[in-house]
């Protein structure tokens, strides 16, 4: 059945040919969009909803969230906001939690987080493993994950556990964790960071999981300058995530890459770093996504639009790029073009805002502007 969605104040297509258009429609046909342009020329459709000017855009591509755990780390940041330091040792507050919990408990926090996500304007979510860290509790990870996002990414190598001997833990990652849990996923990830993996122990991981054909992200350079951003850019991975710190070398190595600088404000601003250099990254020609990094530590938001709000009025980014940051640069840190777009063949995930344009988010920063919300071509709300 085809939708005509008209009385589209403002409609962000993020394709090159169409541009941001004014008094549009937009028809989905099944889980597609069919067809995007001004209202006027619309073709009829089975059923007409007018969204009475509002502004119409892309669902968000939330490229980067850790929503399979238990647990909460309320504790810990309150420690943080009293002044102590963030550390990626925290995480072994959310493994204990996550282990502990049935399979059951797991997909329904994810489902929560997700329908919660969705209620924002996020279509489409990538999530991550990394709080199980033993094979079995990797591979349930991996299976949980595939049920309920768009996206799943292996990373067993987020932190060492506890007690145990650093290379051998690589050995078990590359060995059988990389085999129990690679048919359930696309991606494999790194943190590389001090207190979590060094750079050769990065790359031995990173290489094992292009042999089993799986596409690289790494998290990188989120506590300090260090090599997360050069590997992730020799290795060709999608994305390499936080770029907080960054040397003029990184920074012209991802503006020469296929590799997405993506940038994590509301993790930045929860853990009291400095905000990632997003306006020197674009200015030097980088493609830049922006995503949430949802996680009980780090980043306890679903909030794509936090993220839009924080990356134009602290970051320097304009509304046009944070937007398409958080729609086609999530969608490119993914690699796929079937999302982020309102184009012709896109996934017809459209998010609607209670409001006449995008600059909304970050003229009202903290309102919720969610109107409506489809997502393959199913509204939502
Ligand atoms: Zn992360």
């Amino acid at each position: 059945m085809a939708v005509l969605i008209t009385g589209i104040g403002e409609l962000t297509t993020n394709d090159p040919e169409l541009g941001k258009l004014r008094d549009a429609a937009l028809v989905l046909d099944g889980e597609t969009v069919a067809w995007a342009g001004p209202a006027g020329r619309a073709p009829d459709a089975d059923e007409r909803v007018d969204v009475e000017g509002r502004a119409v855009l892309p669902g968000w591509v939330d490229s980067h969230t850790h929503l399979v755990f238990a647990g909460d780390r309320t504790a810990e940041f309150e420690a943080r906001m009293a002044g102590q330091a963030y550390a990626a040792g925290g995480i072994a507050v959310t493994v204990d939690a996550t282990r502990a919990a049935s399979d059951e408990q797991l997909v329904e926090n994810l489902r929560r987080h997700v329908e919660e996500a969705a209620a924002q304007g996020t279509t489409c979510l990538e999530t991550k493993t990394g709080y199980g860290l033993t094979v079995a509790d990797e591979a349930r990870s991996a299976r949980i994950a595939g049920e309920v996002a768009d996206e799943v990414t292996f990373l067993g190598a987020h932190l060492v556990p506890p007690g145990a001997d650093a290379e051998s833990y690589v050995d078990l990652v590359c060995g059988e964790m990389l085999d129990a849990v690679a048919p359930h996923v696309r991606w494999a990830d790194v943190f590389c960071e001090t207190g979590a993996f060094d750079e050769a122990q990065s790359a031995r991981v990173l290489k094992a999981a292009a042999e089993r054909g799986l596409g690289l992200r790494v998290h990188g350079n989120q506590l300090g300058e260090g090599p997360g951003v050069r590997l992730a850019v020799e290795l060709d991975a999608a994305s390499v995530d936080h770029c907080t710190y960054l040397s003029d070398a990184d920074v012209e190595a991802l503006a020469s890459s296929n590799t997405v600088a993506t940038v994590l404000p509301a993790c930045d601003l929860s853990t009291r770093q400095a905000l990632a250099p997003a306006r020197r990254l674009l200015d030097a020609g980088a493609t830049v996504a922006l995503a949430s990094n949802a996680n009980p530590g780090s980043s306890y938001t679903t909030s794509m639009a936090f993220c839009v709000t924080t990356a134009v009025l602290q970051m320097r980014m304009t509304v046009d790029e944070a937007v398409w940051s958080a729609t086609a640069g999530g969608a490119r840190a993914l690699r796929r073009e079937d999302v982020g777009y309102l184009r012709p063949g896109a996934r017809a995930d459209v998010h609607v805002l209670d409001a006449p344009s995008t600059t909304h988010l970050a003229y009202r920063p903290g309102v919720p502007l969610t109107h409506a919300v489809w997502r393959k071509g199913a509204r939502l709300r």
